[in-house]
């Protein structure tokens, strides 16, 4: 969903991350104070079809957790991945940061799992992503975290852009993701790709495949976008706001735990800001962290169909930490990470791949336990 909305109403509120204004015009009135001063304009269209969204997917939990059935539930999840690397694999790593090179066929399989993830097309995207790096924590930020967590997480879609966004955005290069083909592909049919990919197939797979409910299959596929947006907007909000910056003191963002986990090996923020072209978006590969996107980068490249992965060396991270970042606490960080591969690798599978499932089974059999203590006790009484 974009905040570039025509209909948007002006409230007047000037920006936060402005600095205050001069004693001498303290007095002012606000449209003497500056003229230059931004006047944040709500999208309530967005915000109407947020509501909405979040609705549904709220009974789409309900209906996931105790009417769907396994299938359905382990299909989202799955799908719900393959989008999410459709975000993490390829417009960031790929075509936003040029970290490594992909074949033709993979370009198209991660197009259309962008598709699936309804997060503006690759173009856009990676515009939007290369303007936060290039003016992180700044108005010209999309979604500038000094405007705190809410308007970092979703705030940021909620309202026009600031119009410093436009203007320096003009000044970011997207040529090289403009003459890829496949992204001009998407571009041109993106509004019925990403309804095809985000809501009818997810939708459509279930009934067809093994007879689950139309109305279960429609609202599962609603939860399972907006967990989808979840996990991306945390890497905006938690992940330049809730953790330590090993690497640079000097800036906002922060290597996060949670986000690390559920936005697919995207939470090393502190690292990726620094060396946003490292394939691997953190220090380390999957075998010392919780890294699905570059497990998954690094299958793919033994299957021949990724190449030129680009990696920076122990060396150069080092010098950087000496010279801005907290020698300490990388110290520590180091020695929590170099532990056995196999404390990392399967828990990274085991923990994406089947703990929801797992999770479901154990909670709905805990469920069916205590209706059978219910009505074993009711059965019983004289
Ligand atoms: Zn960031
Ligand atoms: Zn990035």
């Amino acid at each position: 969903m974009t905040a570039d909305n025509e209909n948007g109403h002006c409230n007047r509120v000037v920006s936060k991350s402005k600095p205050n204004p001069p004693p001498e015009m303290a007095n002012s009135t606000i449209d003497d104070k500056c003229p230059s001063s931004y006047c944040m304009e709500i999208v309530w269209r967005n915000i109407f079809l947020m509501i909405i969204l979040h609705v549904a997917s709220v009974y789409g939990g309900y209906l996931g957790i105790f009417h769907a059935r396994y299938r359905t539930v382990m299909f989202n999840y799955l799908y719900l991945i393959l989008t999410g690397l459709g975000i993490t694999a390829g417009a960031h790593r790929l075509w936003a940061h040029r970290s490594y090179e992909a074949t033709t066929t993979l370009r198209i399989i991660l197009m259309l799992f962008n598709c699936g993830a309804l997060q503006n097309d690759i173009l856009e995207w990676s515009r939007d992503h290369r303007v936060h790096h290039k003016f992180s924590e700044t108005d010209a930020d999309p979604h500038n975290s000094r405007r705190g967590f809410f308007f970092a997480h979703i705030g940021w879609l909620l309202c026009r852009k600031h119009p410093e966004v436009k203007n320096k955005g003009r000044t970011v290069s997207l040529k090289d993701i403009a003459d890829d083909p496949v992204v001009q592909f998407q571009r041109r049919y993106y509004k019925p790709l990403a309804t095809l990919f985000t809501f009818i197939l997810p939708s459509i797979i279930p009934c067809a495949c093994w007879n689950e409910d139309p109305i279960i299959s429609i609202f599962a596929s609603m939860t399972r976008y907006t967990l989808l947006l979840h996990a991306t907007w945390l890497v905006n909000s938690a992940a330049h706001l809730w953790g330590n910056r090993p690497y640079d003191n000097g800036i906002q963002p922060v290597e996060c735990k949670l986000v690390e986990i559920v936005a697919l090996g995207e939470g090393y923020h502190n690292y990726h800001h620094i060396f946003p072209f490292d394939y691997s978006a953190s220090e380390m590969t999957w075998l010392n962290d919780i890294n699905f996107t570059t497990m998954t980068i690094d299958f793919l490249s033994w299957l021949g169909m990724v190449k030129n992965r680009k990696k920076v060396d122990h060396q150069t991270v080092a010098k950087r930490v000496q010279r801005t970042g907290n020698i300490q606490l990388y110290g520590l960080y180091q020695q929590q990470h170099q532990r056995s591969w196999w404390r990392h690798t399967p828990l990274t599978i085991m923990f994406m791949l089947f703990s929801p499932i797992l999770a479901l089974y154990i909670y709905r059999r805990f469920i069916s336990y205590l209706y059978y203590l219910y009505f074993h006790i009711e059965n019983r009484w004289p």
